[in-house]
């Protein structure tokens, strides 16, 4: 299988502008930001779509959401609040089949997001 583009940013590439890494989890600026702050978290062992992840990986997708509250905390929108998304297929709207969060915020947020 060939790399998703998020691999070829977590080896280096392709540029992105990273905000987070530690050894299971990268995260960086989405290229077409739909609100202030767009932020994609993603972990760095591919699974295709969220339908992928299996059971045992709990911890890696708590990681995940955990990763984007820290983030959300130190850059100062977490008290205002932000909106966390995953997209899934096509009635999802994904695009990149590489599962990945969306951190939106920075800014009240309308209805929906696709
Ligand atoms: P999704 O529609 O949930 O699959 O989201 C994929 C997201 O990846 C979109 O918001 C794109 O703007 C974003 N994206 C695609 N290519 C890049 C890239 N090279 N760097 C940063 N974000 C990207």
């Amino acid at each position: 299988m060939s790399d998703s583009i998020f691999e070829k940013i977590i080896k280096r590439q392709i540029p992105a502008d990273i905000v987070f890494e530690n050894d299971d989890i990268i995260a960086f600026r989405d290229i077409s930001p739909q609100a202030p702050v767009h932020v994609l978290f993603v972990p760095k062992r591919r699974f295709d779509t969220l339908n992928d992840v299996p059971d045992n990986e709990a911890l890696l997708l708590g990681n995940l959401l955990l990763a984007a509250q820290a983030y959300a905390k130190s850059i100062g929108i977490a008290e205002n609040g932000y909106r966390l998304v995953m997209n899934c297929n096509s009635h999802g709207g994904q695009t990149v089949f590489h599962i990945h969060m969306h951190l939106l915020g920075g800014a009240p947020l309308t209805g929906g997001f696709a």
